[in-house]
């Protein structure tokens, strides 16, 4: 059975907006928070993430890592392989990291070997009370968010919260090009910074930090190859001098149009 918005509902994250048609034809759009919603909220089988889903270092995860203290006691929604958890190995925390990827839950078992680390398969099984909640690439897949976090809070400590979500400003979402795993089934929202503040305000939470990714090379050079025109006398080598420029700016200098937009929150 699937499940499906009516158009001209009112949106469920803001609860503010109402939805309409968008540019997509998978998703409404929130006239107020400018969210995306998709039509068909069924979500992909827990068993596909098995064989699709990506797991790997992300620019967010030493932004957040800068935030951890010793002492905190951190849970991890759809902690994959326990590629973020590596990077707070060195922090005298708790930590405990949940996935339905049975999969990946044994990678991070066998890699990230270390006793004050907890990689469990079922959020029911998380035993320890949270102070800080991170769940990276997570949320847009989830059919009913504010459900689901206001069940997770309700049953823990937890005081700060950080988010990534697809940054809605990336290049390749300004330049309208079709990127296959941001749509349904793969993600049933698109939030955007005021969709995740509205949410969160909900739910009793307040905006304390809002950072999109700087674009790395290989997402400038994607842009690069997609907007130089075939026609152009010494397309390649214009390419590759316009690769080399972009390669020696810092991160910082940037432009933030990178994959991921990490929001953090505090209880209000
Ligand atoms: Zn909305």
């Amino acid at each position: 059975m699937s499940m499906k918005h009516p158009t001209s509902s009112t949106c469920p994250i803001c609860h503010i907006g109402t939805l309409t048609e968008g540019q997509e034809q998978e998703y409404l759009l929130c006239t107020h928070c400018k969210t995306e919603v998709a039509i068909n909220m069924e979500p992909r089988p827990a068993s596909d993430y098995e064989v699709v889903e990506w797991y790997g270092p992300r620019w967010e995860f030493d932004v957040v890592a800068g935030f951890i203290r010793d002492g905190n006691r951190v849970l991890e929604l759809g902690c994959g392989e326990g590629h973020f958890s590596r990077t707070i190995l060195d922090k005298g925390i708790q930590y405990q990291g949940v996935d339905f990827n049975c999969a990946a839950i044994m990678t991070a078992k066998n890699q990230v070997n270390q006793t004050s680390h907890r990689y469990l398969t079922d959020l029911e099984l998380a035993s320890t009370p949270s102070d800080t909640l991170c769940a990276f690439h997570v949320i847009e897949h989830i059919p009913e968010p504010i459900h689901f976090l206001r069940d997770l809070l309700n049953k823990n400590q937890i005081n700060r919260i950080f988010f990534s979500v697809p940054n809605p400003h990336r290049a390749t979402v300004r330049m309208a090009l079709r990127e296959k795993w941001d749509y349904p089934p793969h993600h049933l929202y698109r939030f955007s910074e005021s969709g995740l503040r509205e949410m969160m305000r909900t739910l009793g939470f307040k905006v304390i930090l809002v950072a999109c990714e700087p674009m790395r090379n290989d997402e400038f050079m994607e842009i690069a190859e997609h907007r130089t025109p075939q026609w152009m006398p010494h397309r390649r080598e214009t390419i590759g001098a316009l690769h080399r420029c972009f390669s020696k700016i810092p991160q910082k200098y940037r432009p933030r149009l990178g994959q991921a937009m990490l929001m953090a929150f505090a209880r209000a």
